[in-house]
């Protein structure tokens, strides 16, 4: 038994795979099944467990990997964004590099007590953080899988490997060869633990059931079934759901966050941060459900907190600390006030500072609480455990080495 983050967690007898499939709405699965086009998953809901989980608020990809691989909220790990706003300095900063990392991983504990550990995630930004305190093991990624060295990465001629070029980064491709890495990975290398996490492009791009969708879904169903033949033990989660978030005349219905303070508490007197914010932008232009804001001294967050509440299309805004309870957030990386919107709307800061040319489809997009529910599929019936509780996407570790070998 290993212990990690007050969790204990069984050595795999089976090589194990944890897949996070980026912006996995249910409804993805729900459809590509109905329409014929994931064997293997049909046989395995059938066949081992199918549930429906909660991922970590904000919906975003580096807050819910970085659950998942510690098996605890963002309280613990200290990721809840992409960025961070550093008061003391006034910029934003990038939350990738892994020194705000709080909590070690269940990978790194895994590879030090002697498993071999394989991590093969699709953009590179959350490389450096999924890898942290592996003392040995492999670690890349699809964008740069061509520069995969044995120090940095412990593996070379990686594309050779999959039989893949460098794929772009905005493309499904980057996805798919996260998958196909996984197996030649699982052939040649034989891990007895690994971690696949995917990138969101398609599902960005495309609603559960369209054709290209459904092709996204084929594809992975095949690998997962040549890896599941290979004898792994698999538990498939998501970092968050992903809705559209247009009006009716298809444009992306946005609450100027940063314009409103503006008016109401004079030009910066506040900053509206979103965390979503990453050096990939184009295809949600930035925008996503959830923002954070700092308001001024002086200024008492419980006081706008109900004008706040009151903006058309606003779901839900806290003060800091009921936000940190309320959604397991470290409160010194928090804003005063943690907004949340609804379903089909999303949050900027203004509207001069969003370039929405590079959108190419209406918006979808992530972030709220509308965005919370993933599945939480295991390849095996699960012993052991309550189906009648709330499973959070970070239970996967546990699920997968506790519950199913
Ligand atoms: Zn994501
Ligand atoms: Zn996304």
């Amino acid at each position: 038994m290993l212990q990690v983050n007050e969790r204990r967690y069984a050595l795999p007898k089976a090589p194990t795979v944890v897949v996070c499939v980026d912006g996995c709405e249910p409804d993805y699965l729900a459809q590509a099944v109905a329409a014929g086009h994931m064997p293997w998953l049909k046989r395995t809901l059938a066949q081992g467990a199918g549930l429906v989980a909660d991922c970590v608020v904000p919906s975003f990809t580096n807050p819910n990997n970085l659950s998942i691989v510690t098996g605890a909220p963002p309280s613990v790990h200290g990721i809840c964004g992409n960025y961070l706003f550093d008061v003391a300095s006034g910029t934003e900063v990038m939350m990738n590099d892994p020194k705000w990392l709080l909590a070690p991983t269940i990978l790194a504990a895994l590879a030090g007590a002697g498993k071999k550990v394989a991590v093969v995630t699709a953009k590179d930004k959350l490389r450096r953080l999924l890898g942290h305190g592996m003392a040995e093991g492999i670690c890349f990624s699809s964008e740069k899988s061509d520069q995969a060295t044995q120090e940095e990465n412990g593996i070379t001629g990686v594309n050779a490997l999959v039989g893949m070029p460098v794929p772009d980064v905005y493309s499904a491709q980057l996805s798919e060869f996260v998958f196909a890495a996984g197996v030649k990975l699982m052939q040649r290398e034989r891990p007895d633990i690994m971690y696949l996490s995917t990138t969101d492009y398609v599902q960005h791009k495309h609603a559960p059931g369209a054709p290209e969708a459904n092709a996204f879904y084929a594809m992975m169903d095949s690998y997962l079934a040549q890896l599941d033949e290979a004898g792994c033990v698999i538990a498939l989660t998501a970092d968050h759901g992903m809705n559209s978030k247009v009006k009716m005349d298809g444009t992306p219905d946005v609450i100027y966050l940063q314009d409103w303070f503006d008016r109401k508490l004079g030009p910066a007197a506040a900053r509206v941060i979103l965390p979503i914010t990453d050096p990939y932008v184009v295809h949600h232009g930035a925008l996503g459900s959830f923002a954070t804001v700092y308001l001024p001294p002086g200024v008492r967050a419980s006081d706008l907190a109900t004008d706040v509440q009151q903006i058309r299309g606003m779901e839900t805004v806290l003060a800091r600390e009921q936000a940190a309870q309320r959604f397991e957030l470290p409160a010194d990386r928090i804003g005063d006030l943690v907004c949340v919107s609804e379903r089909f709307t999303v949050i900027g800061t203004s509207a001069s500072r969003h370039d929405l040319s590079g959108l190419d489809a209406p918006l979808r997009s992530h972030g709220g609480v509308s965005e919370q529910k993933v599945p939480l599929v295991v390849n095996r019936p699960l012993r052991g455990v309550d189906s009648a509780r709330r499973f959070r996407n970070f239970d996967a570790f546990d699920l997968a080495l506790n519950h199913a070998q």
